[in-house]
């Protein structure tokens, strides 16, 4: 009788180890690589998600131990409390699963299995796990030619070689500026009433529209692949996510200029 051959894994661990960021246990899980995220803005893609290993994720951000996997990141709960993250639902349902054995140790070779596009660091910045580990991933994914996106807050500090695959995260058109001169390219967001500067100084608006199916989703995209994208423009968006988050990004802005002012 011939043997059923095994359903592929729908996740697996890709890295467990120290942070690259401050050395406390983390550990990164390739998700969705068969059942895909149904996230409107990215579409299907498979997902890493970079975690405290010993920490519950909603935990980790109430007491700031997520800064072994978010860094100094201003979106963070310890600072401006503006990332669209779910931690809440689908970051710990993950964490409960991993915790409960469902995911084996893995390859890169297991993202090459799952037929979408690669959304890497869905939690978590990419820098928090080591640049060769990183390197494998996207090296893997680009001789294969499978897209992927990626976006990376700790672009000033972290390993510049990063800047090839990942996107710098910005929130003001001068981070922006100055990500430019550092040899990355930007994906900001921004005020919606500063998206027309930031085009003027060359960036692309992001072509995704909420509630316009008739728009780009980031799996047929793929413009935020850092400057291994065949477009080399930095990438331009409204913030956006639920009211609350989007009330204190708007916040933060105020208490910035403010800053300065005084
Ligand atoms: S530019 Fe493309 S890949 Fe980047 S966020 Fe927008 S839709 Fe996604």
């Amino acid at each position: 009788m011939r043997s059923k051959r095994a359903a592929p894994a729908n996740g697996v661990v890709l890295y467990k180890g120290p942070s690259a960021l401050d050395g406390k246990p983390i550990v990164a899980i390739a998700t969705c690589l068969v059942n895909p995220s149904k996230n409107d803005k990215t579409g299907p893609m498979a997902q890493l998600i970079i975690m405290r290993e010993d920490i519950h994720p909603v935990e980790a951000t109430k007491t700031g131990e997520d800064e072994s996997i978010c860094g100094t990141c201003p979106a963070r709960k310890a600072n401006d409390n503006w990332c669209y993250v779910l931690v809440g639902k689908p970051i710990s349902q993950v964490y409960r699963a991993y915790k409960n054995g469902r995911y084996a140790e893995g390859s890169t070779d297991d993202i090459l299995k799952s037929r979408w596009s690669f959304r890497h660091g869905t939690y978590g910045n990419p820098s928090a796990i080591p640049f060769e580990v990183n390197e494998e991933i996207f090296t893997t994914l680009e001789a294969a030619r499978k897209s992927w996106t990626a976006y990376e807050h700790e672009w000033r500090t972290c390993d510049q070689r990063l800047s090839q695959y990942s996107m710098a995260s910005c929130e003001t058109i001068e981070d922006a500026q100055e990500a430019i001169s550092m040899g990355w390219r930007p994906y900001l967001s921004c005020l919606p009433e500063e998206v027309e500067l930031a085009k003027e100084l060359g960036l692309l608006q992001c072509p995704y529209r909420l509630h316009d199916a008739s728009t780009p989703q980031c799996s047929d995209c793929n413009m935020c692949s850092g400057n291994a994208s065949k477009v080399s423009a930095g990438i331009v968006a409204p913030v956006h996510g639920a009211n609350y988050k989007v009330n204190n990004y708007v916040e933060m802005r105020e208490r910035a200029s403010l800053r300065v002012v005084q």
